[in-house]
């Protein structure tokens, strides 16, 4: 049995799923005539309380789209330090939409208000101007952490009073919404566009979708083609999306407790020097100085778990559907029998 802790991406389709794929009815969606791909944008649009929606095969893909239509070369967008549009899309910003980043410090990837404000440039021929602003809801790097309704609505009001596009990177958004009183139709008209993973916590195969308004998803779709992400018979990976969004959002209350359990089992270790909050289904946590985090990886990795280096001595596990308290014990187990110096 291999445990595979790296990220929450591993997981592989369910035999429901792969039958709900089999049944999909499929056409060519670049000349729009898929019904599932249809379906499953309807769906999420309406979820979210949007006009439309654009299925895609990368949450990489759907943010750089937004970023693409929400801004014009040489301007300037605002997000955090740790932020996944800046740190893991390649440079994609600057390359696909010639545009830089101003990184803003926030709480474990939450920026607020006051932040943005006294970032947003004045409009002096000299300054860059900004156009967007990017949040992440639940950050990634920055270990799981959620905005509250609030936070979100907050700055939603001051991106509009300003004239700045809103964008939120919700790849794991329903990591979010199931701890916390907020639903989709709450959080979609709060933003100019939204870009959802089906790939992470839900358990889809491969996709992502991006919400906005009709005139929006009309030009990310000629985006998406430009990008090399007009897909054809793309139904049978939007059916799994379907099945997904359908049987699998209740359940990452699952993951988020067993994320919760080894954070109290590290906090235990004498080895392990601190542990970030966790709050869904990320835990980070750093080694104590004498512990050479490859080495810990490799004696993890020898008894069949695998986890991610997070640079110095932190380590990322990421629980998901294919995590099971079977593994969950295994895991517990074997971080108590490790010793080190
Ligand atoms: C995974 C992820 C993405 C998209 O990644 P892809 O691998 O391109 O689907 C975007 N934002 C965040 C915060 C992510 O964790």
């Amino acid at each position: 049995m291999i445990i595979d802790l790296r990220s929450d991406t591993v997981t592989k389709p369910t035999k429901e799923m792969l039958d709900a794929m089999m049944q999909a009815e499929v056409g060519d969606d670049v000349f729009g005539e898929e019904p599932t791909v249809n379906a499953l944008e309807k769906k999420v649009a309406a979820m979210f309380g949007k006009e439309a929606a654009l299925f895609c095969p990368s949450g990489t893909m759907t943010n750089q789209i937004a970023i693409k239509v929400h801004t014009q070369p040489g301007d300037e967008v605002l997000c955090d330090v740790t932020a996944h549009i800046y740190n893991y899309e390649g440079g994609g910003m600057a390359s696909n939409s010639g545009v830089q980043a101003k990184l803003l410090q926030g709480d474990r990837g939450r920026i607020s208000v006051e932040q943005v404000k006294q970032n947003i440039n004045p409009s002096y021929d000299w300054l860059t101007n900004t156009s967007l602003v990017c949040i992440e809801n639940t950050g990634n790097r920055a270990g799981g952490s959620y905005y509250s309704l609030q936070q979100m609505k907050e700055l939603s009001e001051v991106c509009k009073s300003y004239k700045l596009n809103f964008h939120l990177d919700g790849a794991r958004i329903f990591n979010a919404i199931v701890e916390n009183d907020y639903t989709p139709a709450d959080i979609g008209p709060l933003f100019d566009s939204v870009s959802i993973c089906l790939s992470k916590g839900l358990g889809a195969p491969v996709g992502s979708l991006l919400v906005g308004d009709r005139e929006f998803i009309t030009k990310a779709r000629r985006v998406r083609k430009v990008f090399g992400g007009g897909m054809r018979q793309a139904g049978y990976l939007a059916a799994a999306g379907i099945y997904a969004l359908d049987h699998h959002v209740d359940r990452l209350n699952e993951d988020h407790h067993r994320a919760k359990h080894l954070s109290e089992v590290l906090s235990k270790l004498s080895y392990v020097d601190s542990i970030l909050p966790v709050d869904t289904n990320i835990v980070i946590f750093n080694l104590k100085s004498s512990v050479s985090p490859d080495s810990f990886l490799t004696s993890l990795s020898e008894q069949g778990i695998k986890a991610a280096g997070f640079g110095q001595q932190a380590i990322r596990f990421v629980t998901h559907l294919d995590f099971t308290d079977d593994m969950l014990m295994k895991v517990e187990e074997t971080l108590k029998n490790m010793t080190w110096k």
